[in-house]
Order: C-alpha cells, then structure tokens, then sequence
C-alpha cells in the first residue's frame, strides 16, 4: 500500500496571507506593482519577476524587513496541530515554497522540525536584495519557476508513495498535477476542478488533517 508523503507550501498555505506581497507594500518604491502585473500576466517569469522585485529593495534594511516580515505572519489554524500529527504518523512532511530563506526559516522556527525545507535564498552583499535559486527546473519542467516544486518532487523520489500537495495558488498547479491528492484553497482549487484534478478544498490545517485520517481509516494510503 502507497505511503503518504506531504508537500506544503508556504505562502498562502501556512501563512494566511503572501509574506512577498506585504513585504513590497511595505518597503518597495512606487513601481513594484508594475512589475507584479508583469509576473501576473505572464510577461515575466515568477523567477525574472520575483528577483527584480527584491533587486528594488535595499540590503541595509535587512533587519528591519526579516522583523515585519514575522510580525506580520499569520500562521493558518491547526497548523501546529498538522504537524504533530504529521510527526505521530511518520508521514514525511516538506515545506515547499517559492517565499524566500530570511522569512521563512524564522516564521517556521517554533513548529519544526520539518522532513526538509526547499525555498529560494538571498544575498544582501550588494546594494540591492538579491534572490539566489537553489532549486531552478529540471529539463523535464520549462517554466522558468524559481523554486521548481514538480523538480524537487522528482528529485525527492519517494517511491511507492502517495503524494499530497496543499497549496492556494496558481504556482502550485504544476506540483498538483504531478500529486495523488490535492488539499486546495483559493485559485488552486479553481485550477484543480478546471484539470479535474484529485483533490478537497481546505480552510484550515484541522481540515486536512481530517481528509488524510479518512485516507488512513479506508486504507487508501497506509503510515
Ligand atoms: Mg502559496
Ligand atoms: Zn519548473
């Protein structure tokens, strides 16, 4: 029988609100929206768009940006909870995520440990904030990504297992596609029934533990 393993992502998921979006509002010049539309519309890449979106913000304020950023994060309910059960059943869980290292690793600090963490990094050393992509698509995916979740779900390599993605947004759809169960939220669960893709809409963390317990109890997916 499959083994579960879960692929969490951060922004939007865990955090109830996207860290990048408030962090530009906050710091960046007039402009940034430009760029926004840009990567919305597709114009540019998430990873162009993102890396030219932090380029605008100075290096100096690094402090004080890392600082907004965790006050201003709102953990999603239940998510402490998640990962205690995740623990409990010995189900691998990754947080996956396109935000980036100073935000993340602080904002995640009081509920780990996690199976791993894949994000995008960052450089301060020049004037600008600089964004490093640690994890850029393999040959097999050609979206340009920045932190390409169907690559490093291929790279992980989880044999025989069954895959769970939770997500909420349009970057998260390539990782559905390549998931045995979706928990949705928001525009991916638009996306999933548009794909007919496999998966349950979810409002808090106690509601995808509730879906994977089920899974469990019909013995579907086995810890
Ligand atoms: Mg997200
Ligand atoms: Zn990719």
């Amino acid at each position: 029988m499959a083994m579960p393993v879960i692929y969490c992502d951060f922004d939007g998921t865990i955090t109830e609100s996207d860290n990048i979006i408030a962090i530009m509002e906050k710091f960046a010049p007039p402009g940034w929206e430009e760029i926004k539309n840009q990567i919305l519309s597709r114009q540019f890449s998430i990873c162009k768009g993102v890396g030219k979106l932090f380029s605008l913000l100075p290096s100096d304020r690094k402090d004080e940006i890392t600082k907004f950023a965790i006050e201003n994060a709102k953990i999603r309910a239940g998510f402490k909870e998640f990962v205690a059960f995740a623990h409990e059943e010995g189900i691998p869980l990754y947080i996956v995520s396109g935000g980036i290292d100073f935000f993340i690793y602080p904002i995640l600090a009081d509920y780990g440990p996690f199976t791993g963490v894949y994000c995008n990094k960052s450089d301060f050393s020049e004037e600008g904030i600089q964004i490093l992509w640690p994890h850029t698509c393999d040959p097999l995916c050609k979206n340009d990504c920045g932190c390409c979740k169907p690559s490093i779900i291929r790279h992980l390599n989880h044999k025989n297992s069954f895959r769970i993605v939770i997500g909420d947004s349009v970057t998260d759809l390539e990782a559905a596609k390549h998931a045995d169960f979706v928990l949705a939220r928001d525009l991916l669960q638009e996306k999933c029934l548009e794909w007919g893709i496999n998966h349950r809409e979810f409002h808090t963390f106690f509601d995808c533990i509730e879906e994977i317990k089920k899974r469990i109890e019909v013995g579907e997916i086995s810890c």
